[in-house]
C-alpha cells in the first residue's frame, strides 16, 4: 500500500487502513487485467474480471453471484441514455461489488471480525457479506438512517450502533473500535474500489468494449465515481478501450461539499458548512474522505459536478417509476443532474450517457410519497 500525500509504503495487513499521517492509502502496483478472449465461457458476476481484483484465490471467494447488472436503454429528448441498474444486487445496491471484495481480501488476510460505519447501504452489503464469510461484525450508522436499511444490517447478525449527530460523527465513532479490529471501510480501503471498478468493466463490456462518453453517479464518499475512474483508466491503459468517459458527479445541494470545491476551482475539499436534511441520506457527506481523489478524478476526464433540489430528487424517483425503475431518492440525483448537464452543454448532442442507479427503492420505502 502507498500513500500518495507522503509516499509512506506499508505491507497489507487488516488492521492497517489508512497512513500514519492521516491520509488514505491506495495499492502500489497496478493491478493486472483480464483477457477479453477468455471472459466468454466465465459467469456473469464480477468474479470474471478476477484477474484485476487482487485476490488470491478467487474460486475461495465471499460471493453470491453479484454483478453484471442490467444497462436499460432509455431516451431524454434527443439524448441517448443507459440507466445501469445497479441496485441489482443481493442486498439491494452498489455496494456489493465493494463488499464482496473486501470481505474476501480480509479474509485471506485471517481476518474473523470486522467493523464498518455507514449511512446504510455500504453497511448492510459488509453485514452480508461478513455473515456468509462467517465473521463477527460491528456496523456505525447515523441515528436518523432509514429503518428499512437499519433492519437490514440487523438482520444479517450484525451489532448495530446507532450515532447521533450527521454522517462525520458517524465516522469518527468507528475509529476507537478499528484500533482492535479491522475496519472494512469502503472509503478508506482501496479493496472496496477495487471490487466497485467492475461496474466500469460492465459498462464497456456491455457496449462491445466501447467507452459511453458520459457517465453520471451520485457522489457522497465518491466510492462508486472513483471506482469509474479507476475501472476505465485500466481498460484505456490495456488497449481494450480507445477512450475515458467524463466522469459526472451529482449531488444533492442540501449537503454538497464536492460541488463547493469543483465550482471555486479548489484543490481540497472543506467540511460543508451548512448542511440540512435530505432525502439524499446515502450521499449526505459532509467531508468525504478521499474528496480530492474525487475532484481530480473529475478534471482529468473533462467532467462537472452538479447539485440538485429536494423537490428534483422526488421527480427523479417518480420520473424512473414511469419507466418501471423503482430507486431509492439517493440514487434519483442522476435524473435532474442529467438535465443540468445538458443545459451546461457537458452532455452533447449526439452523446451516449451512462446513469448510476444505486440504490433499491425498497431501502427507503415511505420517504417520497408519504
Ligand atoms: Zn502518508
Amino acid at each position: 500500500m502507498l500513500c500518495g500525500e507522503c509516499n509512506s509504503r506499508f505491507a497489507p495487513d487488516p488492521m492497517r487502513y489508512r497512513c500514519e499521517c492521516g491520509a488514505a492509502l491506495d495499492f502500489a502496483n497496478p493491478a493486472p487485467l483480464f483477457a477479453v478472449e477468455d471472459l466468454a465461457s466465465r459467469p456473469t458476476t464480477i468474479w470474471r474480471y478476477h484477474e484485476a481484483l487482487r485476490i488470491a484465490q478467487p474460486d475461495d471467494a465471499v460471493s453470491m453471484g453479484e454483478g453484471m447488472t442490467p444497462p436499460v436503454p432509455s431516451r431524454v429528448g434527443d439524448h441517448d441514455l443507459r440507466f445501469k441498474l445497479d441496485f441489482t444486487f443481493p442486498t439491494g445496491s452498489y455496494k456489493d461489488r465493494g463488499a464482496a471484495v473486501l470481505i474476501s481480501a480480509l479474509r485471506e488476510m485471517g481476518a474473523d471480525a470486522v467493523v464498518e460505519d455507514s449511512s446504510g447501504n455500504a453497511g448492510a452489503a459488509i453485514a452480508a457479506y461478513a455473515a456468509r464469510a462467517g465473521m463477527r461484525c460491528v456496523i456505525y450508522a447515523p441515528s436518523g438512517t432509514s429503518p428499512a436499511k437499519l433492519e437490514q444490517i440487523r438482520v444479517f447478525g450484525a451489532e448495530l450502533r446507532l450515532v447521533d449527530g450527521d454522517r462525520h460523527a458517524t465516522t469518527e465513532a468507528v475509529l476507537e473500535a478499528a484500533e482492535t479490529t479491522p475496519y472494512a471501510s469502503h472509503n478508506w480501503n482501496p479493496y472496496f474500489i477495487t471490487g466497485v471498478k467492475t461496474v466500469a468493466f460492465e459498462i464497456a463490456e456491455q457496449l462491445g468494449w466501447r467507452a459511453p462518453d458520459n457517465v453520471i453517479a451520485p457522489v457522497g464518499f465518491g466510492s462508486i465515481l472513483l471506482g469509474l475512474r479507476l475501472g476505465f483508466s485500466e481498460l484505456r491503459r490495456h488497449g481494450i478501450t480507445d477512450s475515458t468517459p467524463r466522469l459526472l458527479a451529482a449531488q444533492a445541494a442540501h449537503c454538497c461539499p464536492v460541488h463547493v470545491a469543483w465550482r471555486v476551482g479548489a484543490d481540497v475539499v472543506g467540511r460543508f458548512a451548512d448542511p440540512r436534511p435530505t432525502l439524499a441520506e446515502g450521499i449526505a457527506s459532509t467531508r468525504p474522505i478521499r474528496a480530492r481523489q474525487v475532484l481530480t478524478a473529475v478534471r482529468q476526464t473533462e467532467g462537472a459536478v452538479a447539485t440538485v433540489t429536494e423537490d428534483e430528487i422526488a421527480d427523479g424517483v417518480r420520473a424512473l417509476a414511469r419507466e418501471g425503475i423503482y430507486v431509492e431518492p439517493t440514487s434519483a440525483v442522476v435524473v435532474s443532474a442529467f438535465d443540468r448537464f445538458v443545459e451546461q452543454g457537458v452532455i452533447r448532442d449526439g452523446d451516449l450517457t451512462v446513469s448510476i442507479l444505486t440504490g433499491s427503492g425498497l431501502k427507503a420505502a415511505g420517504k417520497v410519497l408519504a
